[in-house]
């Protein structure tokens, strides 16, 4: 299959690189030099634009940080055409960025008066996952939309659900990334707290990942350095899950309680410690990192 493939950073990179692994003829692109140059050295064909990748592809895939970088290359702005205006008509298009989901519906409304089906497809599963290929897809759109997409959707993802209509998967998504917010917080005061009172965090770590308060940040993602040898708490906080971009989901969550009177007073929180860590000068670091803020110093 002939696929298009816009925003190769720390997820999209992984993300075509298996597709092209996989067998398919990709045509990709970045705005970003050095995202390309990593794809390129894979053998991935780079274009010269994101127009540029659209030649014959059937399907168009986009991984964007943000809202305004979908609206930007689907709407194009100041004179600039959008990508929407130039697919040819029948092709697929998979949003994988996490995105308001109104957004989603506006850019899904927009394709298809064009004949152009638009999914979102967001994921979970962090960078491990885009590598390994095992991502969770939370995909709202046409049912036989996400037909169409799901023999893609397998060759970088180990779940698909199917949530709802347009934007129904980013609805899913910020859910879920709330959660991982606060529970990343919460797992950050709990080793804290023990490695104040002189715990070895690498035991106390292994000894709530087996008790009651076991989670996915103690499984896979500990926010220590050197208690998890591939979590990005090792690696300096570098690559992962930005904390700017963890600010961005529990602001669309906030936005979105509010705009149906939802309490989410645990949600509100975890947004101000992040932003606070953020203005802090940490927002380029991995979310994980937010355990600096109830660390002891030194
Ligand atoms: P990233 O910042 O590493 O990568 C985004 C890439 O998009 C960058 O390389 C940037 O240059 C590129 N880009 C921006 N605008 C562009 C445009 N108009 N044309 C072409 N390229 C453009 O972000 P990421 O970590 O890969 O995350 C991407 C999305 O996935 C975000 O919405 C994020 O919230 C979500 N997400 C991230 C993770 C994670 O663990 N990193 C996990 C799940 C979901």
């Amino acid at each position: 299959m002939k696929i298009a493939f816009i925003g190769l950073g720390n997820m999209g990179g992984p993300m075509a690189l298996n597709l092209h692994k996989a067998g398919h003829a990709l045509s990709a692109f970045d705005l970003s030099v050095e995202a390309c140059g990593r794809l390129a050295a894979e053998g991935v064909a780079i274009a010269a634009s994101a127009a540029d990748t659209l030649d014959g592809a059937e399907v168009v895939i986009s991984m964007l940080p943000a809202s305004q970088h979908v609206e930007s290359l689907f709407f194009g702005g100041e004179g600039r055409p959008g990508l929407l205006d130039r697919i040819t008509p029948g092709t697929l298009v998979i949003d994988s960025s996490t995105i308001a989901a109104a957004t989603s519906r506006k850019v899904a409304q927009a394709g298809a008066k064009r004949g152009v089906a638009v999914i979102d497809a967001p994921v979970s599963g962090g960078t491990g996952g885009a590598i390994a290929g095992t991502l969770t897809f939370m995909v709202g759109g046409a049912a036989a939309d996400l037909e169409r997409a799901r023999p893609v959707l397998e060759k970088m993802g180990a779940n698909i659900f199917h949530a709802g209509e347009a934007g129904a998967g980013q609805t899913a998504k910020i859910c879920n990334n709330m959660l991982l917010g606060i529970l990343m917080i919460g797992t950050s005061e709990a080793i804290a707290l023990g490695v104040a009172n002189g715990l070895d965090p690498k035991v106390l770590s292994e000894i709530m990942r087996r008790s009651s308060g076991g989670n996915w940040a103690l499984e896979k993602y500990n926010p220590l350095p050197g208690v998890m040898e591939n979590a990005p708490a090792s690696k300096g906080y570098a690559g992962g899950f930005g904390t700017d971009l963890m600010l961005k989901d529990l602001g669309l969550a906030q936005e979105n309680a509010a705009s149906v009177r939802a309490a989410t007073p645990l949600g509100g929180l975890a947004r101000s410690l992040y932003a606070a860590h953020s203005l802090a000068g940490h927002g380029a670091l991995d979310f994980s990192s937010v355990i600096k803020l109830v660390q002891k110093a030194g």
